[in-house]
């Protein structure tokens, strides 16, 4: 067993626009604890300064979080208490962080999380496409290649899915959605979440795209994308005559091919469609 310290670090999420959504118990911890770390010490400032606190602050931002870690450590085994607190949100959430509660843990050094403002789970709370089942994938990866292999691999996803991304390539995302996910899947764009150009909006993936090119400033800002998970189509629900078209066009044509003109004939989805048909294959479909 190892030996315990008497030092604590608290977890404490601070808000992503506006300033009223600070819990009193957050600003109690920064007002208390020996120091506060900080992704960025310009930033944490202006929150202080609003709320009056004066209190140390340290850095700990990618660039340095090895090593200040353990230089946390050692405050912590002194016994001093600490506040680890992000630009924006809940620390550790994309944010520094992770690597010094890793050591607290080890080194039995108590970590004290406070609940509060978190741009993920604030967006998914008022998407309407919660279904008790969700999952985060963080910021969609910048480079084309490597976002649309990920979008391939969620195309079956069942649960609600959220990303965080930059204004910069939401254009782009979207379209690498559709081609790779589905034209048709719900999304939702939320859109400066608590600040005063606040937007939520939804719509089918190729309408959101147009409708988000109308406008430059329907995607200004910070922004959170929640995409509604897979729907499989059951048997019951497939109507015997698509898969009468799809048999006869299957002697003629490929599967690709054969799927694409029944979606137009029918007008069903053709990606449901496609992935109702593979999962079928092994019976009746070949
Ligand atoms: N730790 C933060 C949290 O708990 O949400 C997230 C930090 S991450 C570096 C920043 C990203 O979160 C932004 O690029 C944006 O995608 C999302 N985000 C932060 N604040 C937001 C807001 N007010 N509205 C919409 N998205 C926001």
């Amino acid at each position: 067993m190892n030996e315990s310290y008497i030092g604590i670090l608290y977890i404490v999420p601070t808000p992503i626009g506006n300033l009223s959504d600070i819990t009193s118990r957050a600003l109690i911890i920064l007002k208390n604890v020996n120091i506060i770390v900080a992704e960025n010490i310009y930033h944490t400032n202006i929150l202080l300064q609003h709320f009056n606190i004066k209190n140390s602050l340290i850095l700990m931002n990618k660039d340095n979080e090895k090593k200040q870690s353990d230089h946390l450590i050692d405050k912590l085994k002194e016994g001093q208490t600490i506040a680890l607190v992000s630009n924006a949100g809940t620390p550790v959430i994309n944010d520094p962080g992770n690597l010094l509660i890793k050591k607290c843990h080890f080194f039995n050094i108590q970590v004290i999380p406070l609940p509060g403002p978190c741009a993920a789970i604030t967006a998914l709370s008022a998407s309407g496409l919660m279904k008790n089942r969700f999952c985060y994938e963080g910021f969609l990866p910048s480079k084309k290649k490597n976002r649309c292999d990920l979008l391939y691999s969620l195309r079956e996803e069942t649960r609600t899915m959220i990303f965080y991304e930059s204004k910069y390539r939401i254009l782009e995302s979207i379209q690498d959605i559709i081609e790779q996910i589905d034209e048709n899947r719900h999304i939702v764009i939320a859109r400066e979440i608590t600040k005063k150009w606040e937007s939520i909006y939804g719509d089918k993936a190729t309408s959101l795209l147009q409708w988000l090119k109308e406008e430059k400033y329907r995607y200004k800002g910070e922004i959170v994308i929640i995409i509604d998970g897979f729907k499989q189509i059951k048997n019951k629900n497939i109507d015997q005559k698509i898969l009468h078209t799809f048999l006869i066009l299957k002697k003629f044509c490929s599967f690709k091919t054969s799927v694409l003109i029944t979606s137009q004939i029918h007008k069903v989805n053709k990606n449901n469609l496609y992935q109702y048909l593979i999962k079928n294959k092994s019976d009746k479909i070949n």
